[in-house]
């Protein structure tokens, strides 16, 4: 099908809830993507960070069209070996103690939302419900998590809301405390804000909330959907933040492109969920759960988060050194950046950008973000930085 057809398909029959760009992709290669047209790209994006592995990975394609092959899905009334190894491997990798599967990262979030009412509940009876977010904060899109988000321009037309949430300014320890009260059963937030804007938390603010929630016994939700599985160039973001968190939820990145989810707990909240409390029919999945245990064989590997940290320093340091003016800051930790853009908008870049064969993501209102494939080669970030540089450089000088 060409492009024509495809978007005819689409208008005629699809839900419009989805801004597209002018482009359909049918193929990729690690960090490559071709569209209709034949036209080669460098995915700087990723999918909003799922291909963590690259596109076509032939070891995640041998793990998958294997599994596909042998059995594809049984339910969760049975025992299989894919999310059992998978489980135990997360257990491992993380400091958390047992694992409960589900689909996409706002269910995930949910399932951390559901256990840390439930441990208040079993604990402190019905009024300790609370949960704390950040402002700029992103959760997802199921009614909880849409009002766990912190974004007021997210909390229109669906009323009425979940009950229960509340929201703070970030790296603000008084705000905090003015929040914290005995209806307070958890706090949930992300180590680096992603779709608010490539927002990292200070460490110091980080670690003073987690003392002060831990003396209450209000559990800390840590959202690593985007920043887990070797994103940030740790496994886990908040090993890098030194901070251990009761809650961690886990997808994007986790299924190297098939949808998988996770909610890691700890020791507190192991027993939490009983038989019969929560659930979900795709949870755990044959092939999904092979495709992320595909994907931590290969991140796992000795030294590949170490180039994970070596390849995002790169892109941070190039960045710095164009000196355009355009660019207000560049942050983030691996291969998670975020580039602040004044007086251009960075919806408009990434559609320019796209015309120039360089895949791009927006977040919040201001920042063009990169999130590239844990495995793009030296070479690609080469050719990605330089549409990006001769770009910038362009606008610069037609202003
Ligand atoms: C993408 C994202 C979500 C939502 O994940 P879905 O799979 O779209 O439901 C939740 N939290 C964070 C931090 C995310 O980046």
């Amino acid at each position: 099908m060409d492009l024509d057809y495809i978007k005819q398909l689409d208008s005629e029959n699809v839900i419009q809830n989805y801004a597209r760009y002018n482009v359909a992709f049918n193929q990729g290669s690690g960090s490559l993507l071709y569209d209709t047209e034949g036209r080669e790209y460098i995915d700087f994006a990723s999918g909003i960070g799922v291909i963590s592995v690259g596109h076509a990975n032939p070891h995640w394609v041998k793990a998958v069209s294997e599994q596909a092959g042998r059995l594809a899905h049984v339910s969760n009334l049975f025992y299989t070996e894919p999310y059992v190894v998978l489980a135990d491997r997360l257990t491992d990798l993380s400091a958390m103690k047992a694992v409960f599967f589900a689909n996409s990262g706002a269910e995930a979030n949910e399932g951390a939302i559901k256990i840390a009412r439930k441990y208040s509940n079993d604990k402190y009876g019905d009024d300790r419900f609370v949960i704390i977010t950040l402002n700029q904060s992103f959760h997802g899109r199921t009614m909880a998590t849409l009002t766990a988000t912190g974004q007021p321009a997210h909390h229109k037309y669906f009323y009425p809301f979940v009950e229960g949430f509340r929201y703070i300014p970030p790296n603000d320890i008084k705000a905090l405390n003015d929040a914290l009260d005995d209806k307070v059963c958890a706090v949930m937030l992300e180590g680096i804000q992603g779709e608010g804007g490539v927002n990292p938390l200070d460490r110091e603010y980080l670690k003073e909330l987690v003392e002060i929630i831990s003396e209450r016994d209000v559990l800390l939700i840590l959202d690593e959907v985007q920043t887990g599985i070797g994103r940030t160039g740790d496994m886990f973001c908040y090993q890098g933040l030194d901070i251990n968190p009761d809650i961690v939820t886990l997808a994007k990145g986790l299924g190297g492109g098939l949808p998988i989810a996770a909610v890691l707990v700890n020791d507190k909240c192991r027993d939490t969920l009983s038989h019969g409390t929560h659930g979900t029919t795709y949870g755990g999945n044959l092939i999904c759960c092979a495709a992320a245990n595909a994907v931590l064989d290969i991140v796992s590997e000795p030294g590949f988060l170490d180039q994970v940290t070596i390849k995002g320093n790169r892109i941070i340091e190039a960045i710095k050194g164009w000196n355009n003016p355009l660019i207000v800051e560049v942050r983030g930790k691996g291969l998670m950046i975020g580039i602040q853009l004044k007086d251009i908008e960075p919806k408009k870049v990434v559609a320019e950008l796209l015309e120039r064969g360089l895949i791009t993501l927006t977040a919040g209102t201001d920042v063009l973000r990169l999130l590239p494939p844990l495995t793009i080669t030296e070479e690609e970030i080469d050719k990605g930085l330089e549409i990006l540089r001769v770009y910038l450089k362009e606008k610069n000088s037609g202003r």
